[in-house]
């Protein structure tokens, strides 16, 4: 997956409930919003527990990293594709072992290769000198 020089990449909309999810990244982390009453992971982040209601008991944990693509979307013309992203490119679902799903993109498997269920394992790409992404790379099941 490459980028086109000199068109601006989108960056993540950081909030007061995502900031320490992006915050992680940029260190090279992924961590996941869980509560501790309920042991129920969060994806998005959010202020208070859907389960248990409670704004208390909300805490970030790192997360395994690994997971496997639970679905995805080739791009393959321009018409369609973010014009930051030269084409081919895949868009990636990927199902945390936490049960969590991020959206991210591939750094080593062609679209042509990519298939649901394809164990990966979390990666940290930092594109500019302010903005980190995770991305996923193929892992040995
Ligand atoms: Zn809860």
């Amino acid at each position: 997956m490459e980028y086109v020089p000199g068109i601006p990449i989108l960056k993540p909309s950081i909030d007061a409930d995502n900031m320490a999810f992006w915050d992680a990244v940029a260190n090279h982390e992924l961590v996941l919003q869980k509560c501790r009453a309920c042991d129920i992971y969060h994806q998005p982040p959010r202020p208070m527990c859907p389960e248990c209601n409670s704004m208390d008991t909300l805490e970030w944990v790192p997360s395994s990293g690994r997971g496997h693509i639970y679905s995805y979307v080739n791009f393959t013309t321009d018409k369609m594709a973010y014009p930051a992203m030269k084409v081919p490119y895949s868009v990636v679902l990927i199902e945390l072992d936490e049960g969590i799903r991020l959206v991210s993109n591939l750094v080593d498997i062609e679209p042509d290769d990519v298939e649901i269920g394809i164990p990966v394992e979390v990666v940290f790409d930092d594109i500019l000198d302010d903005l980190t992404l995770y991305k996923f790379k193929r892992r040995a099941a």
